[in-house]
């Protein structure tokens, strides 16, 4: 017995009565209100019409609509649209099969990153990690360690795609790229999340449509250009005017393949075309067709090689045209940013495993 007990011991029979009242209570209540045809139901406010109504609304009372995207402004009509069977927790991520993950530590380089942390085919991801991040990320002088980089890739070999990359450096901050294809492209390209292209493009550039840049003078020591994958037959121009000095020479590497000298002694060559458009000695205008390109001579896959020389010396297409870089129309901003919402998705999942 404590101190709060009354005199005399505590009143169980009191106790036994109020509690067996509140149980008769609930059973009575609850049989009403699951037997509604033969019971009054309680449970209606009185200001409810008809009963047939009631029962119904008992019966089958209406799921609450969850809105999914609290963010953006949902028109009324989209709303009424929403299945009430959407889940209020945000679904697992839904990563196909045969999209993979990595979330990695930097150790020493890319390639050693991937090699460990992902064994057969990381080099291959490394590299088209590091043909991504080209632009931003100089693989020689911005990796440090405590650097991660998340990836999500399909395939392998040639057709090793990557639907979307984060890499978290400590000296540039986070750099994001995400696959999608723009409005009126041909080929997606990838994007930050601002909706700016990650890769650059030159200006005045010598081929428009293609693939994707996928050489700079910078990545080998001896090469000598800039490569651009594109479809056999797509159209080369001369990005300046000038005059055509030599047209299919040392075939056996360069292809067919034509050579213009711009007006400030600058030598451009166009190499691997399955076409030449000119000949020797003919003045091109800027913008005008010297060919088309393709996979000839010394090449395993088709693409434009572009490369200039200056006095004997390469130089970089990128110091000689500058280069540019698209973003993409804000009335696509939001079927981007539905996409990059899926792909951080998965990354996430990746930094959690
Ligand atoms: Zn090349």
């Amino acid at each position: 017995m404590n101190r709060f007990d009354p005199p005399g011991g505590r009143p169980w029979g009191l106790f036994a009565l109020c509690g067996a009242s509140m149980l008769l209570n609930v059973v009575l209540g609850t049989r009403m209100l699951l037997s509604p045809g033969t019971h009054e139901p309680a449970v209606i406010a009185p200001e409810m019409p008809a009963p047939a109504a009631v029962v119904h609304e008992i019966a089958d009372p209406p799921v609450p609509v969850q809105p999914v995207q609290p963010i953006e402004p949902v028109e009324d009509e989209a709303f009424a649209e929403i299945e009430p069977e959407v889940p209020a927790e945000p679904a697992a991520p839904e990563i196909p099969d045969d999209v993979r993950t990595a979330s990695l530590k930097i150790e020493h380089s890319l390639a050693r990153t991937f090699s460990n942390g992902i064994g057969d085919g990381g080099d291959e991801v490394a590299a088209v990690v590091a043909r991504l991040f080209v632009w931003d990320l100089d693989l020689r002088r911005d990796l440090q360690a405590g650097d991660h980089v998340t990836v999500a890739w399909e395939g392998s070999g040639p057709g090793l795609q990557i639907p979307a990359a984060r890499y978290r450096s400590k000296k540039l901050g986070t750099l994001r790229a995400y696959r999608y294809t723009a409005e009126g492209d041909t080929w997606p390209s990838w994007w930050n999340e601002e909706g700016v292209e990650v890769s650059r493009a030159l200006k005045d550039s010598p081929i428009e449509g293609y693939e994707q840049i996928t050489s700079l003078l910078k990545d080998r020591p001896r090469h000598r250009g800039m490569d651009f994958k594109a479809p056999e037959g797509t159209p080369i121009v001369s990005p300046r005017d000038g005059v055509v000095t030599r047209v299919d020479w040392n075939v056996k590497n360069n292809g067919n393949c034509v050579e213009v000298r711009y007006p400030d002694g600058t030598l451009a060559r166009f190499l691997h075309l399955s076409q030449t458009d000119v000949k020797e000695g003919a003045r091109v205008a800027k913008g005008s067709v010297v060919g088309l390109s393709g996979n000839t001579g010394h090449s395993t896959a088709p693409h434009l090689h572009y490369e200039l020389e200056k006095n004997e010396q390469v130089v970089d297409p990128i110091d000689y045209h500058g280069l540019t870089r698209r973003t993409l129309d804000p009335a696509e901003r939001a079927r981007f940013d539905a996409r990059i919402a899926r792909l951080d998705a998965w990354l996430e999942a990746a930094d959690r495993k």
